[in-house]
């Protein structure tokens, strides 16, 4: 390809890569960005789309200073009250990445989308070194 030709190219390439929308990213806060406080940090002031917290916590005032005690910054706080709500709250808010730590909130979310498992001592069994789902959300292979 020639120089000219192959610069083009490139050129439209990231034309069309400016033009698309910004991902929306998405974080857990118990057991996710408590488990990793400062990646969670850092993600979230680089992130270049929106950044919502989704959380099972009834507690708005406490989730804010959390969050705030922590550094992350945010556009949106969402609390849901059931771990099933999430899915559609991440398929509303049309978020692409979603970080959670049961895998209950991530199991009904569809596959266009990317989920993050994060681990902890409430879904992996450090002395076994083995994940721990139950039957609604694992499967042996
Ligand atoms: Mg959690």
């Amino acid at each position: 390809m020639e120089k000219r030709s192959r610069i083009a190219s490139v050129g439209a390439a990231l034309e069309e890569f400016l033009a698309m929308p910004a991902p929306s990213l998405g974080i857990d806060i118990d057991g996710c960005v408590d488990e990793a406080p400062i990646f969670f940090k850092i993600l979230a002031r680089v992130w270049p789309g929106k950044v919502f917290v989704v959380s099972f916590r009834s507690d708005r005032a406490k989730a804010e200073s959390d969050l705030q005690h922590w550094g992350i910054c945010y556009d949106e706080l969402i609390l849901v009250s059931k771990l099933s709500e999430k899915a559609a709250v991440i398929e509303r808010e049309g978020i692409s990445v979603y970080f959670d730590d049961q895998p209950e909130c991530l199991q009904d979310v569809d596959s266009m989308r990317n989920v993050m498992l994060v681990r902890n001592g409430g879904n992996f069994d450090f002395d076994d070194r083995k994940w721990m789902f139950s039957d609604q959300t694992g499967k042996r292979v």
